[in-house]
């Protein structure tokens, strides 16, 4: 479809009346793998025209947003109400080259034309009426129409839908701009969409009607249209367009529940793109692999347990640098604790069945003496158990290499001389250590705290 040599421009348009929602999210993403794909480059326009509704704080969730996921904008982002002259400049044009014309009909004679046209069984259509006027006066209030072409029809190739095809006497002549001097959102798109050279407009379906009207304009200015790819709604797991109910929760919520960025790509990837039967992957691979062609044609379904598991496994092969960074976050570490976390992730994010759980797991690492035991961890400290423990704390204490041969090897002369089973000290001894249990078996336990810091934690139990 595009040559090799056009450099791919896409761009992601939200208008700011609320946070980035997973929709979104998802849409950005396309856009942004695409261009990343074919070395293109990813635009953002804040579509802010609409001044009363549009918010600094729902700007600041979109720009936050959009840097969580690391959805970075080749470019500052681009505010649209800052081109609103550049909009009214073309509808000049649009009025001198006659393609477009002034239109003085009141409130009054429009409604009364809906209520004719509704009461005739008619499709509620502007009809025309200052369309072949040669002059209008001056002094009346006018909003500005597209003289949209009556016959034929207009042919849309979508990338995703398909030919979409609409008969022109079934499009009434769209308003460019408001008798208040105001540019509507279809010209203002268009105009932006040309002047920054977007070659691919990716965006959710419900814009396909906007789509046709759109190309009409580009087609009436002589431009080339952008190509078009619009991808179905995202629906709630029960099949119905989503809401807040189904968890359309704006993406800081998502980082709140302890999703990892890199996870919340690969599960919206998910959401409507396929690559094959691929459920799991990185966000190199995303890019190698993003194809419109693999977008498909029906609405795709939110799964949280889904994405739970995504989570997981982006967590199980997180880079450990950036799980640390989180952690530390999370359990208000100084910065000084970080290299203790390293030495623990390795093994511990493979346990992990969320961020929250992962930080739960490595609280003990950094726990003061004496370490405070929960309930469980009191019950299972039996009188059988901390004697063994007793008994095997001066071997410990004599050990010279603390690696894992030879508290392994001790641990077994122990169980052999004594015969005692792993089970009669080993728990007994990770709750001792930790104060809550671990996923982590004894051994690993007492290499991750190191020699000093395990014999301190027990001998302050045993002489209790
Ligand atoms: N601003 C529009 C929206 O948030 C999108 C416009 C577009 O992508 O063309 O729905
Ligand atoms: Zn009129």
């Amino acid at each position: 479809m595009t040559s090799s040599e056009t450099h791919i421009i896409t761009r992601f348009a939200p208008s700011p009346t609320g946070y980035l929602h997973i929709g979104g999210a998802r849409t950005a993403l396309f856009s942004w793998a695409f261009a990343r794909k074919h070395q293109g480059t990813f635009l953002l326009r804040i579509e802010d025209t609409d001044r009363e509704r549009s918010t600094d704080d729902a700007i600041q969730a979109i720009l936050d947003g959009l840097d969580w996921l690391e959805l970075t904008p080749d470019a500052p982002p681009i505010f649209q109400h800052q081109n609103i002259e550049r909009h009214c400049e073309i509808v000049n044009q649009m009025l001198a080259s006659g393609i477009a014309y002034k239109c003085t009909c009141t409130k009054e004679a429009l409604d009364d034309m809906r209520e004719k046209a509704k009461a005739g069984g008619k499709p509620i259509r502007y009809d025309g009426t200052c369309r072949n006027k040669e002059t209008v006066s001056g002094d009346l209030p006018f909003t500005v129409r597209f003289k949209a072409p009556l016959e034929g029809f207009t042919l849309l190739t979508d990338l995703v839908q398909g030919d979409v095809r609409v008969e022109n006497n079934q499009l009434d002549d769209l308003i460019l701009l408001r008798s208040d001097g105001t540019p509507t959102y279809n010209l203002s798109v268009v105009v932006d969409d040309h002047d920054m050279n977007i070659t691919h407009v990716i965006r959710g379906d419900d814009h396909l009607t906007n789509a046709v009207r759109q190309s009409q304009i580009f087609d009436a200015l002589s431009w080339a249209r952008p190509a078009y790819a619009h991808i179905p709604l995202i629906h709630g797991s029960d099949g119905a367009k989503l809401s807040k109910r189904h968890g359309a929760l704006g993406v800081e919520a998502y980082k709140d529940m302890g999703f990892l960025p890199e996870a919340m790509r690969n599960y919206l990837a998910r959401l409507g793109w396929s690559h094959g039967d691929d459920e799991l992957f990185s966000t190199a691979e995303l890019v190698d692999w993003f194809d419109i062609s693999g977008i498909g044609k029906s609405p795709a379904r939110l799964d949280m347990e889904k994405m739970h598991a995504t989570n997981i496994h982006h967590i199980q092969q997180g880079d450990e640098d950036v799980l640390a960074d989180i952690i530390m976050d999370k359990l208000a570490l100084p910065l000084t604790d970080k290299e203790k976390l390293l030495t623990a992730l390795p093994l511990m994010k493979k346990t992990a069945k969320s961020l929250d759980n992962l930080a739960d797991n490595l609280r003990f690492l950094f726990l003061t003496r004496p370490v405070q035991l929960n309930e469980k961890a009191v019950q299972s400290l039996t009188d059988e158990k901390m004697d063994n423990v007793r008994k095997i704390f001066p071997a410990l204490q004599n050990l010279d290499i603390w690696d894992e041969d030879g508290i392994a090897g001790l641990f077994g002369q122990f169980m052999e001389e004594n015969d005692v089973k792993m089970g009669q000290f080993g728990p007994a001894m990770r709750n001792m250590l930790t104060g809550a249990g671990s996923p982590l078996g004894v051994y690993d336990l007492l290499l991750l705290l190191g020699k000093d810091e395990s014999l301190a934690r027990l001998e302050d139990i045993l002489t209790k």
